[in-house]
């Protein structure tokens, strides 16, 4: 029998404790800690439920301490891991208030991400806040349920009168932040340093599309601006960049994540954003122990070496792989394309791989093929939208790097197809001649992706 700790038990410990429970269970003891009351929230839902797109938060929970238990793990909620010996192989958590030290045979962190706090003034979490409480009333943080429901909270208090709100970040979390509150009737500015939006994933001629999706739906944009401060008494009244300086009711912070690898405390390798590293097996650099999700490396197959991509699809997948492995069942990983996607106001967006700019920054010579096309076959009258497939491969040898693909009709399953032909390394002439079907309900004899294929010189 192996004693099996995982400590932190989100999307990626969840998915490694169930792989262990399902698969080896008789071999194995599992023992849980978080340091949350909840575990397995979809923040991926977070916007819909704040746009009230949903009816409420119940559907994004797909697990918890009993439904884990009732598989054979001891799971304990509440319960910050506050020191690990990695030499005595002890963990060291707070269980009720008291110290609870427990050892193990394998180690799996799966201890995620936390909201990066850029330098602004009046930006601060509350010392010790687990749940990224700010100091000043109305600056929120959005990662946790418990930040999502604060937001909720004060958006329904009529005392607190919210009407202006200033999201910071265009990525997508802050993107799709936006929607919702202006789907509330907000006002709604969304500053970025960056003077586009979903710059991460997208270039210029599909981010322009987003651009113009939200101006066209009501939302104020402030790109190229730095956020000074955050300014107010007690309580935020105003957001300061170096350019301007606008009254709000609310300010929410959304520039992103950074890995919470603060238990490593030195002791294991790290990247160079600080996340723990790992090889395909998800293995630190000390034996037994595993980092998985959002703490964790992930092998990049558009660039072929280790990057940092922080999504719940990485964490599910790594959670599977270190299950396996730390249950004594070698399995590699495949590597990730970091594909992703965002549906805002009906504009549907999807990529994987790289961007025409980031394959450049990588070193590739890119080359690009786009096309923009019906979807259907033209005698098609209703729901046949125009669709945009950027491809990005590299010039020498022509091997597909990166896809990108804009619609207001459902393009999305197409972008599987591309994070498949990075990850095998296909050419895009190979992509050129696949055996693409045709039926007009849903695309043309020749497929877009056919033609943009056939197109690159
Ligand atoms: C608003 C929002 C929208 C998102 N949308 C998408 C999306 O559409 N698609 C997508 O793929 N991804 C999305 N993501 C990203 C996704 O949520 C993360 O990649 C995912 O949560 C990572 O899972 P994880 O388990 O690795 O880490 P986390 O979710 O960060 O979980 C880490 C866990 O570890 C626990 N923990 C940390 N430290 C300790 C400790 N010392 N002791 C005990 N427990 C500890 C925490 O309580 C937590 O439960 C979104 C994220 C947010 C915030």
């Amino acid at each position: 029998m192996s004693k099996i700790v995982v400590v932190g038990a989100n999307h990626a410990g969840t998915s490694s404790v169930n792989t262990i429970l399902d698969n080896y269970a008789s071999d194995n003891e599992v023992v849980v800690f978080d340091q949350n009351s909840n575990i397995s929230f979809l923040g991926c839902g977070m916007a819909l439920w704040i746009g009230k797109q949903i009816s409420g938060p119940n559907g994004l929970f797909y697990a918890n301490k009993d439904l884990l238990e009732s598989k054979g793990a001891k799971v304990y909620m509440n319960s910050p891991v506050t020191s690990i010996d990695y030499d005595t192989k002890t963990v060291t958590a707070l269980v009720n208030g008291q110290e609870h030290v427990e050892s193990y045979d394998k180690l799996i962190l799966a201890t995620g991400s936390q909201p990066i706090l850029p330098p602004i003034e009046g930006a601060a979490i509350k010392e010790g806040s687990l749940e990224f409480e700010a100091t000043l009333e109305n600056l929120q943080f959005v990662k946790l349920f418990q930040n999502a429901q604060q937001v909720i909270d004060k958006l329904q208090d009529k005392a607190q009168n919210i009407n202006k709100v200033a999201v910071v970040g265009a990525g997508y979390i802050g993107v799709e932040l936006a929607e919702a509150f202006k789907r509330l009737g907000k006002e709604v500015v969304l500053i970025d340093v960056v003077d586009t939006c979903l710059a991460g994933y997208y270039d210029r001629d599909l981010s322009d599309m987003m651009r113009q999706n939200l101006v066209d739906h009501g939302i104020e944009l402030a790109f190229g601006e730095t956020v000074k401060a955050i300014e107010g008494d007690g309580k935020v009244e105003r957001i300061v960049t170096d350019k301007s300086s606008r009254e709000v009711d609310m300010v929410v912070l959304a520039v992103g994540f950074r890995p919470n690898t603060a238990l490593g405390n030195g002791k294991l390798e790290t990247f160079r954003n600080g996340a723990f590293l790992v090889n395909k097996k998800q293995e630190t650099s000390i034996p037994d122990v595993y980092a998985i999700g959002d703490c964790a490396t992930v092998y990049d197959n558009a660039i072929n070496d280790i990057n940092y991509i922080a999504l719940a699809s990485n964490a599910l997948r790594s959670g599977m792989v270190a299950g396996h492995n730390a249950a004594g069942h070698e399995l590699e990983s495949l590597g990730v394309q970091g594909s992703n996607g965002i549906s805002i106001f009906g504009l549907n967006m999807v990529s994987t791989g790289l961007t025409e700019e980031k394959a450049k920054r990588f070193g590739y010579n890119p080359a690009v093929t786009e096309i923009k096309d019906i979807q259907k076959a033209a005698f098609i009258e209703h729901g046949n939208y125009e669709v945009v497939l950027k491809i990005v491969y590299d010039r020498d040898t022509r091997v597909v790097l990166g896809a990108q693909m804009a619609s207001h009709g459902d393009i999305s399953m197409g972008i599987h197809m591309f994070s498949l032909a990075i990850q095998e390394h296909v050419t895009i002439d190979r992509l050129a001649l696949l055996d693409l079907f045709f039926l007009p309900h849903f695309n043309q004899p020749l497929s877009y992706i056919a033609k943009a294929a056939l197109a690159a010189k």
